[in-house]
């Protein structure tokens, strides 16, 4: 599955934060999973149009789609040194397809701060630092490999990748991460394989105060380096999503209701994941089963076909592709092929947010 992966300073409220997350995912209902590492936590991706579709379907059962947030300990100031746990850290960040770094911007004189004082932008600063040094690091050997391989004339893209990865080392040695030279997609593709962490998408959970959604200086800070830095924001207090997951039903609709919240702030945070990681649903909607699946956007519709089953993909002969709003408006599948919206698309065809599918295939 694609994951994201939780980065914090120590008594950031990161530990709050990922067992709530992992509290949601044991009630995620008809959890299709099993076994699951401790760091890791799998949970069902919040989705109300599940719900509507099942109001016309009336299936046996709903299964949401699903995302992992693994759980990353050990960042200290010195990783990319190999202090401390420094180089575990950086290794299981490499492997995870985003990040997600907690930010504390609550002010609480009884939760020690490691810095001594709640300053998010020195906070960020600390890990962004870490991974900037880091990436330097393989980038730096990069440039030696490559200055030799470009010398040989052996490998043909070495002179290319060989200037790109200077202009990347110097963005780095700036401050900056690689994420903020917005490279496209070619450029991107000759730098893949060297896993840079700081080119990963990154989001930030400012974890603020109960009443810190507002008029919040530091979360102010956050947003204001998000948006040079190319992130995103999701305020959420861990506190209360940690009192929030162990309440149902009334209970649960009063406390959100008393806070002010539409929803809980682990849906948003959830939600937020899935569009970092450049993710999109599509559906299946018959009797037995309305199920909602996981593709990378620009997905073609054997591809989403694959995510089902490996020989849907190899057998694939058409997909009969209902859009989500079709669907809704004509009650149903028969009411979009009497409507005409009922489509038959092959295998070039790329998949949209929210399509109702029906693959055909041949075993
Ligand atoms: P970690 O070291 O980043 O995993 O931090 P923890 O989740 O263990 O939280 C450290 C302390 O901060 C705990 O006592 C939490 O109850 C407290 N804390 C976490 N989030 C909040 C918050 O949003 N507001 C307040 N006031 N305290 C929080």
């Amino acid at each position: 599955g694609f994951n994201c992966g939780i980065v914090g300073l120590p008594n950031v409220g990161k530990s709050t934060l990922f067992n709530a997350l992992t509290k949601a995912g044991i009630q995620a209902a008809n959890y299709p999973f099993c076994t699951i590492e401790p760091n890791v936590g799998v949970v069902a991706v919040p989705d109300p149009r599940m719900d509507t579709l099942a109001e016309i379907v009336k299936p046996e059962r709903v299964i949401p789609t699903s995302m992992e947030f693994v759980d990353i300990a050990g960042l200290v100031a010195g990783a990319s040194k190999g202090e401390g746990l420094g180089n575990q850290f950086l290794a299981n960040i490499r492997e995870t397809d985003a990040i997600v770094q907690v930010v504390r911007c609550f002010a609480n004189d009884d939760v020690i701060h490691v810095a001594g004082k709640v300053d998010p932008a020195a906070d960020i600063e600390v890990i962004n630092t870490e991974l900037a040094l880091a990436d330097l690091d393989t980038v730096q050997k990069a440039i030696d490999r490559l200055t030799k391989q470009a010398k040989s004339g052996q490998n043909k893209d070495a002179a290319a990748k060989l200037e790109l990865v200077k202009e990347v080392a110097e963005v780095l040695d700036q401050g900056h991460s690689v994420r903020s030279m917005k490279l496209d997609a070619e450029k991107r593709a000759l730098l893949h394989d060297l896993h840079l962490l700081t080119s990963k998408p990154l989001m930030f959970i400012a974890n603020v105060d109960e009443n810190g959604f507002e008029n919040n200086p530091y979360l102010d800070q956050v947003r204001d380096l998000a948006s040079r830095e190319d992130a995103t924001v999701v305020p959420v207090c861990a506190t209360t999503e940690a009192e929030l997951i162990d309440l149902e039903g009334d209970d649960k609709a009063m406390f959100l209701d008393e806070m002010g919240l539409e929803e809980p702030g682990l849906d948003r945070v959830i939600r937020a994941g899935y569009e970092l990681l450049g993710l999109q649903t599509y559906f299946t909607a018959g009797v037995k089963e309305v199920r909602a699946w996981t593709i990378k956007r620009g997905m073609t519709a054997p591809q989403a076909a694959g995510v089902i089953h490996t020989d849907f993909e190899k057998g694939f002969i058409r997909a009969e592709v209902v859009a989500y709003d079709d669907f809704v408006a004509c009650g149903g599948e028969q009411g979009a092929k009497e409507a005409g919206k009922w489509r038959l698309e092959g295998k070039d065809y790329v998949m949209h947010e929210g399509d109702v599918v029906h693959f055909r295939f041949n075993v």
